[in-house]
Order: C-alpha cells, then sequence, then structure tokens
C-alpha cells in the first residue's frame, strides 16, 4: 500500500496501513520465501502449486489477485512470487494509473517473464482496466492514435508477464477483471500464534531477544495483523532501551500503555467510540451520525477505520436501530454489566449500516 490512506485518520499505532516509519524496516522484515513467510498456510500451498507447475513447463506463473485488509502480507506475497521463480518485479499501483497511456508505457517496457505487481489495483483508471484485459488474456494491446474520426489503434505484442494484483476491496473490481486472474487468494487475518511467530522473526532480525511471553503480549495487542505486530515491537524495543530496567512483559506492558494500546489492541479511538455508546448511550442502539457528534469524530473515520475492528473482536454490534455494546464490551471496559439492556433478540447484525 502507498503510505496512509485518507480515510486513516490520525497516524496511530494500530494503524494497518503503512506509516512513514514503517518503510525503512518492512524492506529488512519481509520474509523472502514461501517458506519463510508465517500462517497463511492455505494461500501458501495454493501459490507453491502454481510457481512449481509454471516452473516444470517453463511459462510464466497465471495472473495471481490477491485480496484482504492491509498489512497482511500481500505486497509481501508478490516479491516473493518473483522471487521463487526467479524473475524481474515491477511495482506499480491503481493510483500511479491514471490513464489507459500509463499502463500502456508499463507494459511495453516489461521484460519477458516480468512479475507486475499493482497495488490497489481497484484504483487503476477505468479506461486502463479495459486495456489490461486483453493485455491479461492475449499479452497484446491496442493503442489508439489520433482522436475523432481520423483515430486508429496499432496493436502492440507484449512480453507475457505474471500480473499480481492486489486490492483491499475485491468487491469493486469489475467482474471481467476479476475474472482474468487465474488465482485468487483470500488473506485472513493472523491468530495470536501466527503474530508470535512473525515477531520472533522479526525481533531475531533486528537483533533482539525478547521472550515468549512478551512477544505473545505484543501478539495479543497487533490486531491480527503482521504491520502493527512489527510495528509494535519497535515502540517496546525503544522503550526497553529507554528504560533499561524494564525488560520482557513488562517493557510490552510499559511502551503499549505509553502509545495507549491496550490489551486487546484498542486505542484511545477505538475506547472514545465504545466507552460512548456504553456510557453515554446506555449501551445503544445510537446512530452513526449521533455517535459521530458524541465522540468529535468523523462518522466516515468511526466506519471505517474503527467499528470494523470493534464488530470483528465482538465488541460492537451493527443493528438496523443503530450500535450496540456487547456485553464483551462492558466487561472489556469495566463498566457494571447490570446497566447494560438486554441485547435485543431481533438484533440483525447489518453490515449496511
Ligand atoms: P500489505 O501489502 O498486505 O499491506 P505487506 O506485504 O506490506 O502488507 O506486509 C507488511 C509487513 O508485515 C511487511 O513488512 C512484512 O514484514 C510483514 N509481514 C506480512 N505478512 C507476513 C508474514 N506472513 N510473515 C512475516 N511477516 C509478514
Amino acid at each position: 500500500m502507498t503510505p496512509r490512506e485518507p480515510d486513516d485518520g490520525e497516524a496511530r499505532a494500530v494503524s494497518p496501513g503503512p506509516l512513514e516509519e514503517d518503510l525503512a524496516y518492512e524492506g529488512a522484515l519481509r520474509p523472502r520465501s514461501l517458506a519463510e513467510f508465517v500462517g497463511q498456510s492455505k494461500v501458501r500451498g495454493q501459490l507453491q502449486l502454481l510457481i512449481d507447475a509454471a516452473g516444470m513447463q517453463d511459462r510464466t506463473p497465471e495472473h495471481i489477485l490477491l485480496a484482504g485488509p492491509p498489512g497482511l502480507g500481500k505486497t509481501t506475497l508478490a516479491m516473493i512470487v518473483a522471487h521463487e521463480t526467479a524473475r524481474p518485479l515491477r511495482m506499480s499501483s491503481g493510483p500511479a494509473i491514471q490513464h489507459a497511456g500509463d499502463l500502456a508505457a508499463l507494459l511495453s517496457s516489461l521484460v519477458p517473464g516480468e512479475v507486475l505487481f499493482v497495488d490497489e489495483i481497484h484504483r487503476m483508471a477505468r479506461s486502463a482496466e479495459e486495456m489490461l484485459y486483453l493485455a491479461m488474456e492475449d499479452f497484446r494491446i491496442d493503442i489508439m492514435v489520433g482522436k475523432g474520426a481520423g483515430a486508429t489503434s496499432i496493436p502492440l505484442d507484449l512480453a507475457p508477464f505474471t500480473l499480481v494484483g492486489a486490492t483491499t476491496r475485491a468487491g469493486l473490481l469489475p467482474n471481467p477483471l476479476r475474472d482474468r486472474f487465474g488465482f485468487t487468494a483470500h488473506l485472513e487475518f493472523y491468530d495470536d500464534v501466527e503474530l508470535a511467530q512473525v515477531l520472533r522473526r522479526a525481533s531475531g532480525l533486528l537483533g533482539l531477544d525478547f521472550d515468549g511471553p512478551a512477544l505473545a503480549e505484543i501478539a495479543g495487542r497487533s490486531r491480527g495483523t503482521p504491520r502493527i505486530a512489527n510495528r509494535l515491537l519497535r515502540r517496546v524495543r525503544d522503550y526497553a532501551l529507554v528504560h533499561s530496567s524494564a525488560s520482557g512483559i513488562d517493557a510490552v506492558r510499559g511502551a503499549l500503555e505509553l502509545y495507549d494500546v491496550d490489551a486487546l489492541g484498542l486505542d484511545r479511538l477505538d475506547r472514545a467510540v465504545l466507552g460512548a455508546v456504553v456510557e453515554r448511550f446506555a449501551g445503544g442502539p445510537v446512530g452513526l451520525g449521533t455517535l459521530s457528534v458524541s465522540v468529535g469524530e468523523e462518522a466516515e473515520t468511526i466506519e471505517s477505520v474503527v467499528e470494523p475492528f470493534l464488530v470483528r473482536v465482538g465488541l460492537l454490534a451493527r443493528t438496523p436501530r443503530g450500535r450496540i455494546a456487547t456485553a464483551a464490551a462492558y466487561a472489556h471496559l469495566g463498566a457494571d454489566p447490570a446497566a447494560r439492556p438486554g441485547a435485543p433478540q431481533d438484533a440483525l447484525f447489518d453490515d449496511g449500516l
């Protein structure tokens, strides 16, 4: 991903998109092979088969679509595909392809067998998408020359390539584009054991020696996302460096308290939203607009940045009548559960609201 999506809000320690500070480290921490890549075992097996089969037939692997939330390893997997097939890699992104001409220039400069990574492919211009259909299918594009009645199209043969597209919003891709990928991988959030493995590896690479309980504590606060895990690890490292008396789990707790990341990975904004539902609206239901005014944060930020995680970990439910705090939310905030109105029997969990 390109740094900071517009809806990322402030630079949060738990933002799943890359912050400037991540970029310097991510290169060093990226696994270089499928064997080093932690978790996602199904996707790893599928990719391995694709790569092996292409290798045996000495052809470029099929086009690959990697779908899933930010920070789960899409860019890393694209690099691994190039590395494991010993092919060069070209990196681009949807926002950089705003005209068909941008894509034509990119495609016509690829060397045979090159892996082309297009991050955020759902943000590519429509006109470029159409050009890409033909390129993916036949390794050919038609370049339009001239305007109006005198316009003609000149066919151009391309070198065979493998497109690896990444998207956080697979649903936004038009079907004809989605259908042209030979393989689509849906990346899942990591469990705490896998995140602890990611952290053990990163901590080895950074020359740190945090013990198992310390790594498990960071993992539990990393929201299922390796990028967040690695970022929190660096904050803990800094804390341990400055507070030399704090080691292991004490350093983790000290650092993450300082950065406002609690035991479940919620930060100040998450807790403000959840706290408002519990304390000011008696557990809900409360509408998004009211919540937004109450917390002093834009409705869009609450809806797209804060709520998905709270819903995913079962602290908040979206119902047709508004947001409701769950019993787990009361327990997490230490609020009196007796004050919680019974969750309505007919609550429908509707993501559209
Ligand atoms: P995305 O492209 O999905 O936003 P990235 O591939 O850039 O995510 O991954 C972000 C960071 O997380 C990388 O620096 C990488 O070190 C780390 N990472 C992601 N997935 C894994 C994994 N499965 N194993 C180890 N590290 C990972």
